[in-house]
């Protein structure tokens, strides 16, 4: 796909990098992508007819040059329900649910992971940081799981048990961190920045952004089939209002960017209003909007249970959003935890629908704003269900999955404390393993065999020469080493190795789909560690044998 980076702030057009997080020009860290509108307004619609209904669907309008089929989960494309039952009780007929649940690890944050991970692997980057109140590293962990990418997810001690283990099971590493969301996230950038790994940056991270936006497609899209009664003039229909529960607002900003994409290709005549919900308890937005200000005042200590809202301090997010609100006669609500207890009751007892409490404060934002008169009987409203009540996966993990990091006081992070808490995160230095393999696809089953059950520097080379050359400069604890490889052969690194004094003891362990004829056994005994044969060697097996040659 073609499309440029462009600064908010400077307007500097510069091509996309997932590392380069900056403006070259101005450093602003807020920067968009942008596409050729002209072109792709009047020839993708047409398009649209025989392509699967999942978020790929858009991918002329995606930062991923070349979607890769095998890394998709079923992301996007999720029903846009009608609720008949709560439109009854509350009067107002043209309620539509956009059932986020539906996604491959029920929440709409499969969205940004599913984008993100796209153009991290397509970049070529196996490593990733994210700070999450449960949800994204959820999210993130499947993924990262299909593309051979190992996560680091820092999370709040607050985020449910069952919540962490989910992260666990996909075979991310969990950091819990005893503090508030911001200061895990603190925690999480100083842990990227000293280690150079790529790290989530939320509503700044312009993958996610561009994810989040293919949600306000599918609505229009979707209302267009539901609703396609008087002509407008344009090809697809929008709602009267878009309501959704929010923490850092990444949500809203990037389905508003979908709607005015929409509106400057000419799909659509009018944005919606926009009505983000917080919890009272951490509701820095609604507050500093209600004031009037331009700027939001942070909320230091967050007094929720709702832990996936619990963002205290919005930065720049707000001030985006404070627009988007005004310019569409929107509104910011707040509603206490036991007003979105309640809806989750009626959501489910009255339309068969399960959310999660993050969830449920969209629905008790919209009977406020309904009850207010501020939602009107006859609009049509859509409220996203963003996330699905947690299946437990309990007693499947055992022990020793999570790490926990304990700030020393919550109102203050003095830099010790920071410092101090990372080092208890991971050692400075991991045990080397280098992979000599020609086949990407068994490189990267590997790697995430290593990467889903501990901590490893892993290094990986593409051919036997390629290979060695990293094994004589890297000298790694152990190899991971193929036989049937072009440039050199295993058999011939194996000799070179043992030929001289510094690699003569490493370990190795020969991975091979190959039969091996006896004479070749001849010449691998006595050289190497372990012999694996591809397509039956376990999971388990494999780490047993790494752990018993790593000392
Ligand atoms: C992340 C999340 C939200 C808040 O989303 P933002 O748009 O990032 O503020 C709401 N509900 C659920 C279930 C979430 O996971
Ligand atoms: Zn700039």
């Amino acid at each position: 796909m073609s499309f440029l980076i462009k600064c908010i702030d400077c307007g500097h057009l510069a091509p996309y990098y997932p590392t380069s997080t900056t403006c070259p020009k101005c450093n602003s860290q807020w920067r968009e992508a942008e596409y050729d509108y002209e072109i792709i307004g009047k020839t993708l619609l047409p398009k649209l007819a025989t392509r699967p209904f999942d978020l790929w669907r858009y991918r002329e309008l995606l930062p991923v040059r070349n979607p890769n089929v095998s890394l998709s989960l079923g992301e996007g494309g999720t029903p846009l329900i009608r609720a008949v039952n709560l439109g009854m009780m509350l009067g107002c007929p043209n309620i539509y649910i956009k059932d986020e649940r539906q996604g491959p690890t029920s929440s709409f944050k499969d969205r940004q992971a599913a984008v993100t991970i796209a153009a991290l692997k397509e970049a070529g980057i196996t490593e990733m940081v994210a700070a999450s109140t449960g949800n994204v590293a959820i999210s993130y962990s499947a993924y990262a799981s299909r593309a051979g990418m190992k996560l680091w997810a820092f999370v709040t001690s607050l985020v449910p048990a069952m919540k962490m283990r989910e992260i666990a099971l996909y075979g991310s590493q969990v950091i819990k961190i005893t503090g508030s969301y911001d200061q895990c996230k603190q925690v999480a950038a100083e842990f990227a920045r000293q280690r150079h790994l790529y790290q989530d940056m939320g509503a700044r991270t312009i993958t996610s952004i561009e994810a989040m936006k293919t949600i306000a497609f599918e609505i229009a899209e979707q209302l267009t089939a539901i609703q396609d009664t008087d002509d407008t003039g344009y090809p697809w229909r929008t709602p009267d209002w878009y309501v959704q529960a929010i923490s850092g607002g990444m949500g809203p900003i990037g389905i508003y960017k979908g709607f005015r994409e929409m509106q400057s290709m000419g799909w659509i005549e009018k944005i919606p209003a926009f009505a983000p919900i917080q919890a009272e308890g951490c509701a820095p937005m609604v507050t500093s909007w209600k004031k009037g200000l331009e700027k939001a005042v942070p909320v230091t200590s967050p007094k929720t249970r709702i832990e996936t809202l619990a963002t205290g301090d919005p930065g720049r997010s707000y001030e985006f959003l404070r627009d988007y609100v005004n310019n569409t006669n929107g509104a910011f609500e707040s509603v206490s935890d036991e007003d979105a207890f309640r809806a989750m009751h009626v959501l489910a007892k009255m339309e068969g629908i399960s959310a999660e409490p993050a969830a449920a404060v969209a629905f008790a934002g919209l009977f406020k704003l309904i009850r207010a008169g501020v939602i009107k009987p006859s609009d049509t409203v859509v409220v996203n269900c963003t996330g699905h009540t947690m299946p437990a996966e309990a007693g499947v993990l055992g022990d020793n999955w999570s790490r926990d990091v304990k700030l020393m006081t919550s109102d203050q992070t003095p830099q010790e404390g920071l410092l101090s808490a990372l080092s208890q995160v991971a050692p400075e230095r991991f045990p080397k393993i280098a992979i000599v393999e020609d086949t990407a696809e068994a490189r990267r089953l590997i790697r995430r065999i290593l990467q889903s059950q501990g901590s490893f520097t892993i290094l990986e080379a593409s051919n036997g020469r390629e290979g060695l050359d990293m094994i004589q400069r890297e000298l790694p604890d152990l190899v991971v080493l193929d036989l049937m490889m072009p440039e050199m052969d295993g058999f011939a690194v194996i000799e070179a190795l043992r030929a001289k004094q510094e690699t003569a003891t490493i370990p190795v362990i020969v991975a091979t789909a190959k039969e091996l004829t006896p004479d070749e056994k001849n010449r691998l005994s006595g050289q190497i560690q372990s012999l694996m044969q591809k397509g039956d060697f376990l999971n388990d097996e494999f780490l047993e044998e790494v752990k018993a040659l790593i000392k």
